[in-house]
């Protein structure tokens, strides 16, 4: 679309009044902000839409006129979503400014070569003629209900003190990082603080990376929280339109938000995407409110974190052992040769190779971590050989879910995988071995994961955790030091038995 700014107004070429000179959005100077009307007969339905969102003409199931008179009665704002800076683009939307992500096409709806966004393009695309539309009107009033928090559990003593420290964050609308190891229990830590959020009608989100985090995490605040109106989203959810107190969403789908949330929580802030993608952690700033409260969660921060936890420049709180108070079972290093090469001849190092018979024998399941699909593919005949119900399962697998589910339901005595189990997958009573170790895909973060699946029962609360190696990484040792510090640490606040 092409617009003109008339009487100190944008107006949409269709709507105005006589011909006048239009641009692209993104090609006119300023767009002028428009003064509050208080006696402005706003659309409810708009004000739930848009409120707390950035979004697309598209994506608002409204005519033009109306979202026009919103506009010029200061409801809502137009911005840019594509910047353009002499030749340089930038996306106001994902923050990206790589010319590489930038194209451009023979647009149909300003009938000029318009440059769009290929970062963000899985949103619906942005490009130099498209606004990004904003309320800034009221926001619809919470009630927030009488009893927000329905939950009779109770915390240990290490989630205590985290949990108290997330109800602080709330209060002080500060930031913190929540370092919990491996099944230490750090969703039950957010409860309190979400709780005292709601209670004072804030809105809360809790991003995580992954889809499959949300469709874990959304029946379970559903339950603890029954009164509160809960959003679940991700690429493809039901959800997109409706306006909640508490969000549950993929880091992706905050790239829709602006300025929305009171306090915003990011779990699993190492996992990938979001710790590699620049747009992620760009598109969790702008779906905040400024100077709102912001709380991180990890099992596993990086290197640099882990830094600025140590000098005092993060303000951080560790659950450094697990609910069931036994210590986190710790990796044990074996060279194993190159492995590869006997992978080649169909063979399999002895070592390798006498681990996974014992546990066949001894009826524990494992899980036997494999750096590369092809080497996975490699193994698993092999091993089929020693018994005929041991799987292998990666990220593009149409059966990872069946196969999962069969290992929990003990009909798998060995699963092989990549990294893609490293987290969110609990099996009660499990060892753990990784074959090639030293492969560059085994990052300190992932195999303190991968060492975290074992001993996750209090009925098991120990497990064999094998790193077979062809030479020792500093990921390894930095791994298992992580560990080691963990229980140290567990073992001096008096959270280990
Ligand atoms: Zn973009
Ligand atoms: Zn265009």
């Amino acid at each position: 679309m092409r617009f003109a700014v008339y009487n100190n107004r944008l107006v949409p070429e269709p709507l105005l009044p006589s011909a006048e000179k239009t641009e692209p959005i993104s090609k006119l100077p300023t767009i002028p902000l428009q003064p509050l009307n208080p006696d402005f007969p706003f659309n409810p339905d708009l004000q739930t839409i848009l409120t707390g969102k950035q979004l697309l003409l598209d994506e608002l199931p409204f005519e033009l006129e109306e979202i026009q008179t919103h506009y010029e009665n200061g409801f809502l704002a137009y911005r840019k979503s594509i910047e353009l800076k002499g030749k340089q683009a930038i996306c106001i939307r994902c923050g990206t400014k790589d010319p590489a992500w930038f194209a451009s096409y023979p647009c149909a709806r300003c009938k000029e070569s318009c440059t769009y966004c290929r970062q963000c393009l899985m949103m619906g695309r942005v490009s130099s003629c498209t606004p990004l539309i904003s309320w800034t009107g009221p926001e619809p009033e919470a009630q927030p209900a009488e009893r927000i928090l329905n939950w009779a559990g109770s915390l240990s003593k290490g989630q205590k003190e985290a949990s108290s420290r997330v109800v602080e964050a709330v209060e002080t609308d500060s930031e913190l990082l929540v370092w919990a190891v491996c099944g230490a229990g750090k969703t039950e830590v957010l409860f309190a603080g979400i709780a005292a959020a709601l209670a004072e009608g804030k809105r809360v989100c809790v991003a995580t990376p992954r889809t499959d985090v949300v469709l874990e995490l959304t029946p379970r605040f559903k339950a603890v929280f029954p009164h509160t109106t809960i959003a679940s989203l991700y690429g493809g959810s039901e959800d997109r339109q409706k306006h909640a107190q508490l969000t549950i969403a993929t880091t992706h789908q905050l790239l829709r938000f602006y300025q929305a949330f009171d306090f915003m929580v990011v779990d699993e802030v190492d996992a990938f995407p979001y710790s590699v993608d620049a747009a992620l952690q760009y598109a969790v700033k702008q779906a905040r409110k400024q100077g709102s409260a912001l709380v991180f969660l990890t099992a596993t921060p990086n290197q640099k974190w882990q830094q600025e936890c140590l000098s005092k420049k993060r303000a951080f709180v560790t659950i450094p052992a697990r609910y069931h108070r036994f210590p986190l079972p710790v990796p044990v290093f074996v060279w194993c040769g190159n492995w590869q090469k006997h992978l080649q001849k169909n063979k399999l190092p002895s070592n390798v190779l006498n681990w996974i018979k014992h546990r066949i024998n001894s009826g524990n399941q494992a899980l036997v971590f494999v750096p590369q699909i092809e080497q996975m593919e490699k193994l698993l005949p092999l091993l089929q050989t020693l018994h005929p119900d041991i799987l292998s399962v990666h990220a593009e697998d149409p059966y990872r879910k069946e196969k999962v589910q069969k290992m929990r339901n003990k009909e798998v005595p060995i699963l092989l995988t990549t990294t893609i189990l490293e987290r969110g997958v609990t099996f009660p009573n499990i060892d753990v071995a990784v074959l090639g170790a030293e492969d560059r895909i085994f990052a300190e973060s992932a195999l303190v994961q991968i060492a975290g699946r074992a001993g996750r029962s209090k009925n098991f609360p120990s497990g064999d955790v094998t790193f077979f190696h062809y030479g020792k990484t500093e990921a390894m040792v930095r791994a298992r030091n992580q560990i080691l510090k963990m229980n140290q640490v567990g073992k001096q606040r008096g959270l280990l038995d």
